[in-house]
């Protein structure tokens, strides 16, 4: 089936937020539920870090072996979750945070 094209910012806003929070409910079964982010923080609920705290990328990275890409598209529309909770920063740092671990 196909997805039915964007045609309006607003549209295409809602077709990034949508994908985003399906990546969000699927943090609790790739991470088996440990050290999950508690949400609008954006903390880890097992050691409270920013999340994704050390142990979650380890996991994270983990579960998608080499596919890195693969991982840096997932964190990417987590990121696009994230970025609504988070304080607006200019400097890139929630981006760093999210997605420039992916190596
Ligand atoms: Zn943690």
């Amino acid at each position: 089936m196909m997805l039915p094209v964007p045609t309006t910012v607003h549209e295409a806003w809602e077709v990034e937020r949508a994908r985003g929070q399906r990546a969000v409910d699927a943090l609790d079964r790739r991470l088996d539920g440990q050290h999950t982010p508690r949400l609008p923080q954006w903390a880890c609920g097992t050691c409270s870090q920013d999340w994704p705290c050390a142990p979650a990328q380890v996991r994270l990275a983990e579960t998608y072996g080499r596919d890195r890409i693969g991982l840096a598209m997932y964190m990417g529309a987590v990121y696009a979750a994230a970025v609504n909770d988070l304080p607006v920063t200019m400097s890139g740092e929630t981006w760093a945070r999210f997605v420039s671990w992916v190596r």
